[in-house]
């Protein structure tokens, strides 16, 4: 049975590095590319990272129900497309959607079996260090994904796990994920393929 996932955190937390990692260890998982009006950082491709869209055809998108969830993020809009999620799930995989936490509770109103982990900084000052030493952004853009960022802790009570990226353990909080995947599928509601064995027709 394929699953959705969802994975969160704050601008500048590490989710890319921490995802590669989970990514490269679990065969049966896909991400799920999203769209947005934000320009492309240097290195970003249209169709790996994002569908880098306009405005304009982002609204079109909406209004056709092309997206499944959105959010305005520091004045950009991003979304899910639902054939990317179709897609995916059709094929029998499960998948993984790295969005923020407003999209995230919009995607487990409509599938409420997603599971959600947030992953947060230590504390603020290691956040804003990380924002700022990866030098993409202006000091406008970095306060308003601080003030984005405290608002998501607040919200990660919510989340059914949270991680914690401790300075340098990308593989620490990456193993973390790993369990926690392994472990959902082993919940019993999931087992009943298993557990149905046990009592054939009679
Ligand atoms: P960034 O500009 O740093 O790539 O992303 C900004 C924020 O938007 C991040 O928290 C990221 O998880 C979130 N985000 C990326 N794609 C989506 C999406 O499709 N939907 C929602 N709701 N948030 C997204």
């Amino acid at each position: 049975m394929s699953k959705i996932f969802v994975f969160s955190g704050a601008s500048g937390v590490g989710k890319s590095s921490v995802l590669k990692q989970v990514m490269a260890t679990r065969q049966d998982l896909r991400f799920s590319v999203s769209c947005t009006t934000r320009a492309p950082r240097p290195g970003e491709e249209d169709g790996v990272h994002y569908y880098f869209m306009s405005r304009d055809d982002f609204e079109e998108a909406l209004s056709h129900g092309e997206i499944l969830e959105h959010t305005v993020y520091c004045g950009n809009y991003y979304g899910t497309l639902r054939s990317e999620v179709e897609r995916v799930l059709a094929a029998g995989h499960d998948l993984i959607l790295e969005i923020e936490a407003d999209g995230a509770m919009q995607v487990k109103r409509l599938f409420p079996d997603t599971i959600t982990v947030m992953l947060i900084p230590p504390n603020g000052e290691v956040l804003e260090a990380r924002l700022r030493g990866r030098g993409t952004e202006t000091d406008d853009i970095i306060l308003a994904r601080l003030r984005r960022a405290r608002e998501e802790i607040v919200i990660s009570e919510k989340y059914d796990y949270i991680v914690v990226n401790q300075d340098g353990g990308v593989r620490q909080c990456a193993e973390d994920i790993a369990s926690i995947l392994h472990s959902e599928h082993l919940r019993s509601f999931r087992m009943k393929h298993v557990t149905s064995r046990f009592f054939g027709e009679e």
